[in-house]
């Protein structure tokens, strides 16, 4: 109700109006492009609203689409395929189509669209090997219900199924139960993977495998099984590659941070020599921080509220407080519970920073910067994010870990009110946390 009440605000105001209000930040825009870029904005927040799992409201949801795609078909650049210039507005478009039940030829030649502006991007930002497999997952069905083609709709099938086999987080969770839950006829690519009961075995907290593979990509061209196959570095076998090419390519940036890793684990091992069970507590403590942990980035992202405003990965940070519990379970990402945490602006904790890592005074800006510059060394190509975190358990000095985030992922994991619950995965969620300088939480504060 409240973008509705705006898209009829941009469209019945004046520039200077809007000027006025701060709707409009003014930069290299045309005079009288303004109200038509916000309006379209926020037809886009409103239909990527309607149509997500949690709301469902597809036939709502779709005169918003026939805007906006009226208004790519008059700004669109001739001498080049419409849906090529817009893949990710056709890529929801198709989605939408198939959720309200249209299997007719237009939504088949909306999703054979998406798919030729998939293969027609080819270097980074390459279209997220998501919106491929949404529109072969929907191809299949589509053709089976049209009756066409059935060489090509068992090839989707096909193909969908062993992608979803192997990486069966790739979608959201609640999309896939949205997608497979017409059951009649049964989802062609659901029956591949062996029905309801496939559906109810991943919805479980995903395995370390899962994660692993969700998280894996090429370190320099951030590639992502199976487009390609990767393989470890052969010293530290934290990052991935997709080819010797990309290996040498990302050398330069990785040489530090692998070098970190051998060292920490020549730590560890000295260590035990002495109090073997400090090393294991060491140990379990970085193998929890370091593992892939799809589920605790993405309460993460929300937590910051990147996908309000993405550049809060720069100004603020994550900090919580972690409760050892080895016990729990032989998976790593299970022997810490975050016992509290919150969301803090880097300038108003630098003191609390200073305090509990014990650096001297004034020393923190420089000690999350250098932190902020390691994230952003994991970024080559310019599409990624990054997440601070800084948790220790109480009583032992915290550390910053930095952590890189995609931005294309914003869209594949839409924000979450009740990230809390997903930080843990199992156990309580996270209390807030209270700081001794009294910082105020800034998880709500924009
Ligand atoms: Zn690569
Ligand atoms: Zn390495």
């Amino acid at each position: 109700m409240a973008l509705k009440l705006i898209v009829l605000a941009f469209h019945d105001s004046t520039e200077q109006a809007l000027r006025m209000t701060s709707w409009y930040i003014p930069h290299e825009t045309k005079p009288g492009e303004i109200n038509n870029l916000l309006q379209f904005n926020a037809h886009w927040k409103l239909s990527i609203h309607l149509t997500s799992p949690r709301v469902n409201r597809p036939f709502d949801a779709m005169p918003h689409f026939y805007i906006m795609l009226d208004t790519v078909a008059r700004n669109a650049e001739t001498g080049q395929p419409i849906w090529s210039q817009f893949p990710a507005l056709y890529e929801a478009y198709a989605d939408a189509r198939v959720s309200c039940g249209l299997f007719d030829e237009d939504t088949r030649i909306v999703l054979e669209h998406v798919l030729q502006a998939c293969d027609a991007l080819t270097k980074p930002p390459m279209m997220p090997v998501h919106a491929r497999l949404m529109s072969r997952i929907h191809l299949a069905n589509v053709l089976q219900r049209l009756g066409q083609d059935p060489v090509a709709q068992r090839e989707h099938t096909e193909w969908a199924a062993q992608m979803l086999r192997k990486n069966p987080r790739l979608v959201l969770i609640d999309k896939l139960h949205q997608v497979f839950a017409r059951d009649d006829p049964p989802h062609p690519v659901l029956t591949a993977l062996g029905g309801q009961k496939w559906l109810a075995r991943i919805s479980r907290t995903p395995t370390a495998g899962m994660d692993e593979r969700l998280l894996r990509r090429c370190e320099t061209c951030r590639v992502r099984e199976p487009q390609k196959t990767l393989f470890r570095c052969a010293a530290c076998g934290m990052v991935w590659y997709c080819s010797k090419q990309c290996q040498k390519e990302g050398w330069q940036t990785h040489k530090e941070i692998c070098k970190g890793f051998l060292q920490q684990k020549a730590d560890i091992d000295k260590i035990r020599q002495t109090d073997p069970s400090l090393a294991q507590f060491v140990e379990d403590f970085f193998g929890w921080r370091d593992a892939a942990c799809s589920n605790r980035l993405y309460a993460y992202s929300c937590a910051l509220g990147l996908h309000r405003d993405p550049s809060r990965g720069r100004t603020h940070l994550i900090m919580g407080e972690l409760e050892y519990t080895p016990q729990v379970s032989k998976d790593v990402r299970f022997k810490f519970r975050v016992t509290k945490c919150g969301v803090f602006r880097i300038e108003d904790v630098l003191v609390d920073i200073e305090s509990l890592a014990t650096l001297k005074n004034g020393a923190g800006r420089r000690y999350v910067d250098k932190y902020m510059q390691e994230a952003d060394a994991m970024d080559r190509t310019k599409t990624r994010t990054p997440i601070l975190v800084f948790m220790g358990v109480p009583g032992r000095r915290p550390l910053l870990k930095p952590y890189s985030w995609a931005l294309d992922s914003l869209r594949e994991f839409p924000h979450t009110q009740d990230w809390r619950d997903l930080v843990n995965n199992k156990g309580a969620p996270p209390e807030c946390l209270r700081l001794r300088s009294r910082a105020q939480d800034a998880e709500f504060v924009f």
